[in-house]
């Protein structure tokens, strides 16, 4: 019987480091797999297509939610950003952890689906820190730079929602944390139960 994966979902605001660390949560574990988000949003610089993103038009999008073809999706930062929902449902299926790094929005929406999922938030280290970080990384205008800071203090707003919270204040220990919590997740009695049952 393969025992199906993990599905595990990492939001919190833009600047808070999540990319950094679901990037390093990959290279750690090989079984572990990162849904690749469509999105309406256009490329940045060295961004890659089917890498980074599916970067496709509103069309296109549009087309794929009539098609439920997407888990969740969302308008964020006034773009549609969505989850292909196959990949996702074949991983799990084969016993692969998912890894879904997606907004708040998108994250209530698959809260709803999938009973098991784990939600994870990660919050910068200070509000001064997410604004040198969004600064920083020079990618995007300075009117999109506010709207992320403005965005950034809402959403913080809403960590109730999830089931754990990490600082970010280190991302080796950011990683390891978010491992501890997957190992404990997957010992839970009604992850293991039916296995129980067949074995004794
Ligand atoms: P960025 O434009 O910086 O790559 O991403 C902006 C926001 O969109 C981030 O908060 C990110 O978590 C979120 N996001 C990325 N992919 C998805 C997705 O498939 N669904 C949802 N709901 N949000 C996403």
């Amino acid at each position: 019987m393969v025992r199906k994966g993990l599905l595990i979902v990492v939001s919190g605001p833009s600047g808070a480091g999540k990319g950094t660390i679901c990037k390093r949560l990959l290279e750690n574990n090989p079984q572990m797999k990162i849904s690749i988000s469509a999105t309406t949003r256009k490329p940045r610089a060295g961004e890659r297509n089917a890498v980074n993103y599916y970067f496709i038009s509103e069309d296109k999008f549009k087309r794929m939610i009539y098609e439920q073809k997407f888990l969740e999706y969302a308008i964020v930062y006034d773009n549609y950003y969505g989850t292909p929902e196959q990949y996702v449902i074949d991983n799990l299926q084969n016993g692969n952890d998912v890894l879904l790094e997606i907004d708040i929005v998108g994250a209530l929406q698959i809260k709803k689906k999938f009973k098991d999922a784990v939600f994870v938030f990660i919050l910068p280290p200070s509000l001064e820190e997410l604004k040198n970080r969004i600064v920083g990384r020079g990618t995007e205008k300075l009117s999109d730079i506010e709207k992320r800071y403005d965005a950034a203090i809402s959403e913080i707003k809403q960590v109730m929602k999830y089931d754990y919270v990490i600082v970010n204040d280190n991302v080796s220990e950011a990683v390891q944390d978010i491992e501890a919590i997957m190992r404990a997740e997957k010992r839970k009695v009604l992850r293991n139960y039916e296995e129980i049952l067949l074995r004794f």
